[in-house]
């Protein structure tokens, strides 16, 4: 049972010492309550109310991992409605749907449009994450064969989607420990599915249709000790879905209604057969609040957008995309190549770097840590000075990969530059120009420089 702010507040150390970013400990007791913060924000807790506050502290929405090793996917663990709350945790892992019916080319296909489709955006790799069988005529001896041979193809978790509890046996035992998720339990199959379920560990879907249901057969595998449970709410129309969505996303987060604090599924693979008109409910429901995505279009360009638009949801708000420091050379540099320096804001590396291989002037690229930042904000946060950048530098170790020790700053800092070659000894510091799109012609007359 949730426990409410003012019983939290009790437990906590009434110091209001602030350290965990809130005014008072009753105000971190009440975001806490409400799922928005965790308990390891606040550093002076004690042990014994650790362990009681244990339960208060688990996010709403129970997280869990689908697959094993470094495929495997997390799921749930979302505190929040809306973005601009705080963040959304995981990204809905988008399965590509192959079905028992499908040729051999077919699936062949399929298994290599998830390896093709890989996508760099800004730092950030975008990818499908599931594969999802389904035992179209209920054979457990096909089902088994296309596990088979999907899992030869393709090492992504996978979900394993059938009415036949001996498919769904065969399937398990095909994969061994993988732990791939079940798909469904239902009011129907429940005594038989449970055992299957403890003896194998694998997550699964629990499908009824309405809430009532839904809850009945939740309740029934949480009293057999099944915790990881992904929801589906049964319907297959987009408005319907979309609406049992935001409800059970509601009941979770609003109410603490513990029969709905699971991550969701949806299947827009089942809603339409128009490829277009599947990605985009796909890309509405990985907006609010499906858990788990399936679609059966597997042609790129489809895919890309719903995944594009998905990485846009689930970057934290507050923490700019940033691209790890170091040295980046461009072109193959030497020792005679200019140096230059900006922060890690991942959109500021991306075009920097974009125009110094356009200018096809061999360069080294100092990345900074500046939290993401970019360059005038890091620079007004602190996180761009004289002393700082130094350190950088001689940290890198560029020095030794360069004869003429000149650094190129961004042309919107060129007021540090004095403060920066008295810091930086020995360097000599170049302000580059303000706009990117001024640097090939930069490059283009550095040796003159
Ligand atoms: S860090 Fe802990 S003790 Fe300090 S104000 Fe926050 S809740 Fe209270």
């Amino acid at each position: 049972m949730a426990l409410t702010g003012i019983e939290i507040f009790k437990k906590l150390p009434k110091t209001n010492c602030k350290d965990c970013g809130f005014p008072t400990c009753l105000a971190f007791a009440m975001s806490l309550a409400a799922g928005k913060v965790e308990l390891d924000r606040c550093p002076h807790v004690s042990e014994t109310a650790k362990a009681e506050l244990s339960a208060s502290s688990v996010p709403p929405i129970r997280q869990f991992s689908i697959g094993t090793g470094e495929t495997a996917v997390t799921v749930g663990g979302e505190t929040v409605e809306f973005r601009h709350e705080k963040t959304f945790v995981n990204k809905p892992p988008i399965a590509l749907l192959i079905t028992t019916d499908m040729t051999d080319e077919e699936i062949r296909g399929r298994a290599a449009a998830v390896k093709e489709m890989v996508y760099d955006r800004a730092g950030a790799t975008l990818k499908l994450d599931m594969i999802a069988l389904k035992d179209t005529g209920n054979n457990s001896d096909a089902f088994r064969a296309l596990v088979k041979k999907s899992r030869e193809l393709c090492n992504l978790p996978m979900i394993l989607m059938s009415g036949n509890m001996d498919s769904l046996r065969a399937g398990v035992a095909e994969l061994q420990d993988e732990k791939p998720l079940l798909c469904s339990v239902t009011p129907d199959n429940a005594e038989e599915m449970i055992p299957l379920l403890k003896e194998s560990g694998c997550p699964v879907v629990a499908r009824a249709d309405g809430y009532d249901a839904l809850c009945s057969l939740v309740e029934k595998l949480t009293a057999a000790e099944l915790k990881d449970i992904v929801l589906d709410s049964g319907s297959r129309k987009l408005k319907k879905t979309f609406e049992e969505q935001v409800q059970i996303r509601r009941a979770a987060l609003r109410k603490a209604f513990r029969p709905f604090g699971y991550p969701t599924i949806t299947f827009p693979c089942e809603m339409t057969d128009d490829p277009a008109m599947e990605i985009l409910i796909a890309a509405t429901l990985a907006a609010k609040y499906s858990g788990i995505v399936v679609i059966s279009c597997a042609a790129g360009e489809n895919v890309f957008p719903l995944l594009l638009s998905r990485m846009n949801i689930f970057t934290d708000p507050q923490r700019p995309m940033a691209t790890d420091p170091g040295i980046y050379p461009i072109g193959e540099p030497d020792e005679n190549s200019p140096v230059l320096i900006t922060t890690n804001f991942s959109l500021t590396y991306f075009i920097v770097a974009g125009e110094i291989e356009s200018a096809r002037v061999p360069a080294w690229l100092l990345i900074m840590d500046c939290e993401g930042y970019s360059v005038l904000t890091a620079w007004s946060a602190g996180k761009f000075t004289p002393d700082l950048i130094s350190d950088f530098v001689k940290r890198t170790g560029i020095e030794s990969k360069v004869a003429r020790k000149a650094l190129t700053i961004p042309g919107y800092t060129a007021h540090i530059s004095g403060e920066l070659e008295d810091t930086l000894k020995g360097w000599e510091i170049l302000v580059g120009p303000r706009e990117a799109s001024h640097i090939p012609a930069y490059l283009k007359n550095y040796g003159s420089s």
